[in-house]
């Protein structure tokens, strides 16, 4: 923990003000304030984190890697204020001075370097390594561009791109010297050396890769890990520049064009698969500039690769870097002269999985032409791990041909990724139970019959420091007063909270707590958005990536029929609510847009229908990010986890809602389940298909959505509502969502979930009128919501996958 004063702390920021705008703190614009906070903070961590690498070479501990395509860190000045232990003594110094910290930190451009769940999760999983002092580090792409700025213009979802980096960024460090060469395309030619066969990689292009390090800060505990990003940059010197010298400056542009693409921008899909050429690239450049510069490392600083596996983990967040297994394999051969069989115990060894989505079509596979062309030499080495897998497979399933083609690593063309994660790695672990069980004896069940050590359970989870101490100040207030502070070390110690749920002024202090986050909500949208809401009414949030699966269009036919009720009734005893939106569609997602645009024209519908007002409005919070989340989920009564059974490996901001003492309304999906355990079936309304039904129906057929709507005149009014003009002139406009729904016969089941959704909306109802209940539920669930900390999961990966951190260290 970084020790200052305050005094110092307002000599030393404003000196730096000087240093670095040259001009006086009394002439600075709020930005270059902030600028100048960063600046020294970032200094403030500097030595602690080369004390911390110097540590790791002298101590040797094993080092873990999380290789991810992406992480959704957000805004780093808060946190890193807080996790260095000097928010308070900052907020002080800079009163002082007549600086507002909160209306600074606001200014920090979000680092959206992902599209949702996944890249937030490595965003947690990074915070508690480093506060439970586990050596862990993350890998992944500095992309020029991240998840593009999602505007809503006239009901409609029209992208940006995010130009996170235009007014710079403090916090990455460019490590020049630490560059990497990578290599795509030309051609590999055998040849035999002393009895052994060499490979000989000639005419590919050369692209270099340059890091640029992220200091990752734990909580008060000394602790700075590193998060490397890469970014590509052409490398002139082995560059053909017969070309260029015959004036040909146009080619020398393209090149260096081609060569900045690679880390130029986020692929904006979630939950789906784009079979890009680019993508590959993406993937190959980041996790071989990764092992080469951890092969480099350890290379310098303990020389010999023998024990390599003892001493690193590399973690592979989905299929996106298993490259990384091939690529492994690559060094240890063609570079260190190992066997086939060292070099692939030590790989294996090396690598563990994690699969994060049992949807089709966002299951990664590439075609063998493409991957063969942009990667000879690795194809060549998948080549022969299928080749050997096969062979074994053959040995064991004599003669199932079928069987064996359905589980090679290569088949139909097609190299399939998570197929040749699950053979490359040790450990392959599925992110709630329900997803893992789904693994194990749906999707994957022939691989893990084949391999059913390798096959593990880590439930995902959020990080406390940033979801529930930054977001919610006031409740970490009222947590510390009634059961301590060691929650903060240990989050299931919250379950001490759970003796308060009953006592009056603790149900108040939640209440007004509560009431507070709405009323700051409501002038957040009323500055951004010019929209009033009433904090006394109920908030009712749906915040996630936009998703068939995820069901927006099941909360949003509910209240389409609900405002059918009030304008027949406009006496009709409910209690208020708000119900809020927000999520982006990938670009390419034509039924996400157009929900976006249907949930837009409900909510311009009844927020101008005066006879409704009193009791309902619907809000859309445009560009839903991770300084969005954290405003809108401190606010929220009620949390929608409405996705169809199976469907959600196991989402995680149902977790942060839980925490920060919304209720959930939620189908028994993903992590919705161990949530139900925690708290218990009255604490959580539970409505839905079960995972039998929902599998019986993909398995067997017999869902029909037209004896839906002929069963229920309620979804026939509100799927009429979608074409008949109601809420757009044009009845064409709904027409994809429409067709989905019913012509489709609609694969989620929504007009199934419809009258056990609306019933258990009811019941929330009549729960929220007996307040002193309600708080009492809200007690409970922040109460039973450590386990759901990121720490938890990080200790179970740490003890369970790596071998590494706290446990391990004191065998
Ligand atoms: C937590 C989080 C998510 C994941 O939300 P789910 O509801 O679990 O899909 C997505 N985006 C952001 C910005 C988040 O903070």
């Amino acid at each position: 923990m970084l020790k200052i004063d305050k005094e110092t702390f307002k000599k030393d920021y404003e000196e730096k003000f000087i240093e670095i705008h040259g001009k006086d703190l009394s002439e600075g614009t709020d930005y270059n304030k902030y600028e100048a906070l960063a600046s020294l903070t970032r200094d403030y961590v500097v030595k602690t984190w080369i004390n911390t690498n110097k540590r790791y070479d002298i101590t040797r501990e094993k080092q873990v890697y999380y290789f991810s395509m992406e992480f959704l860190l957000g805004r780093l000045l808060d946190n890193a204020l807080s996790n260095l232990g000097i928010r308070d003594i900052c907020k002080e110094a800079l009163n002082d001075l007549n600086i507002n910290l909160d209306a600074l930190e606001i200014l920090e451009e979000d680092q959206g370097l992902g599209n949702g769940g996944l890249g937030r999760l490595a965003a947690c999983f990074l915070d508690s390594m480093a506060s439970l002092n586990i050596p862990g580090h993350g890998c992944g792409i500095r992309y020029k561009y991240g998840f593009f700025e999602q505007k809503i213009i006239d009901g409609s979802q029209v992208e940006a791109p995010d130009e996170w980096l235009k007014n710079g960024n403090v916090w990455a460090i460019k490590k020049s010297d630490k560059a990497q060469i990578v290599k795509f395309g030309g051609k590999v030619d055998m040849f035999s050396e002393n009895g052994k066969i060499k490979f000989n990689h000639t005419k590919y292009e050369p692209v270099l890769a340059v890091p640029y390090d992220i200091p990752i800060i734990g909580y008060k505990n000394e602790v700075v890990n590193t998060l490397r990003l890469w970014s590509a940059e052409p490398l002139y010197d082995e560059f053909d520049f017969s070309s260029f010298s015959r004036g040909d400056h146009l080619k020398a542009i393209e090149y260096k064009n081609s060569i900045e693409a690679i880390s130029q921008v986020l692929y904006p899909d979630d939950s789906f698969y784009e079979g890009k050429m680019l993508r590959l690239k993406q993937q190959y450049f980041f996790v071989s500039a990764g092992i080469q510069s951890i092969i480099r490392h350890f290379r310098t600083h303990v020389g010999s690769l023998k024990d390599l596996d003892e001493r690193i983990a590399i973690h592979i967040n989905d299929t996106h870097p298993t490259l990384a297994i091939p690529e492994l394999m690559r060094i240890f051969m063609d570079e260190e002269n190992f066997s086939w069989d060292e070099a692939w115990r030590m790989t294996t060894n090396i690598i563990s999985y994690t699969n994060h989505t049992i949807l089709a079509e966002a299951l990664e596979k590439w075609p063998v032409e493409m991957f063969k062309s942009l990667l000879p030499r690795i194809y060549m080495i998948v080549e022969e791990i299928n080749r050997r897998f096969c062979e074994e497979l053959w040995n064991k399933y004599i003669g199932q041909w079928d069987k064996i083609s359905k589980m090679a690593i290569i088949s139909d063309g097609y190299v399939k990724m998570a197929h040749l994660a699950i053979v490359g790695s040790h450990s392959v672990n599925g992110v709630a139970k329900l997803h893992t069980e789904i693994l194990k004896k749906q999707e994957m069940a022939d691989l893990y019959y084949f391999y059913p050590k390798k096959f593990n359970n880590k439930t995902n989870g959020i990080t406390h420091r940033r979801w529930l101490m930054r977001a919610n100040p006031q409740l970490t207030d009222l947590l510390k007063e009634t059961i301590g502070d060691s929650f903060i070390k240990h989050p299931t110690d919250m379950e001490a909270f759970e003796a308060y749920a009953g006592n009056r002024i603790v149900q108040e202090r939640l209440q007004n707590i509560k009431f507070s986050n709405k009323k700051k909500l409501a002038e957040y949208l009323k500055f951004n958005q010019g929209i009033s809401i009433n904090p006394n009414s109920l908030f009712d949030v749906q915040v996630k990536r936009i998703h068939a699966y995820k069901r927006q269009v099941l909360n949003c036919l509910r209240i389409m029929e609900l405002y059918r009720r009030l304008i027949e009734n406009p006496n009709l005893d409910i209690i208020p609510r708000t119900f809020i939106f927000a999520g982006k569609a990938a670009p390419g997602y034509y039924l996400a847009k157009n929900t976006i645009e249907l949930i837009n024209a409900v909510a311009n519908k009844i927020n101008n229908d005066s006879r409704v007002n009193e009791k309902i409005k619907v809000v859309f919070v445009p560009n839903y990010r991770v300084s969005v989340a954290e405003a809108i989920i401190p606010a929220a009564d009620l949390s929608e986890q409405i996705s169809t059974t199976t469907k959600e490996a196991s989402g995680t901001s149902n977790m942060k809602f839980m925490m920060n003492g919304a209720i959930t309304i939620a189908t028994l999906d993903g992590a919705n389940i161990e949530i139900r355990d925690e708290v218990g079936d009255e604490n959580i309304v539970i409505f839905g298909m079960t995972k039998k039904e929902v599998l019986d129906y993909y398995h067997k057929g017999g869902y029909s959505a037209w004896d839906m709507v002929n069963r229920d005149y309620r979804i026939k009014q509100v799927t009429e509502d979608i074409v008949n003009g109601f809420y757009c002139s044009d009845k064409e406009k709904f027409k994809s969502i429409y067709e989905h729904l019913i012509t489709y016969n609609d694969e989620f089941f929504v007009l199934k979930d419809f009258d056990s959704y609306l019933k258990a909306q009811k019941r929330v109802d009549s729960l929220y009128r007996d307040s002193s209940k309600w708080q009492s539920m809200c007690a409970i669930n922040i109460a039973h919501s450590g386990v759901f900390s990121s720490d938890r999961t990080i200790q179970e990966y740490a003890t369970g996958i790596w071998g590494s951190g706290y446990l391990y260290k004191n065998l």
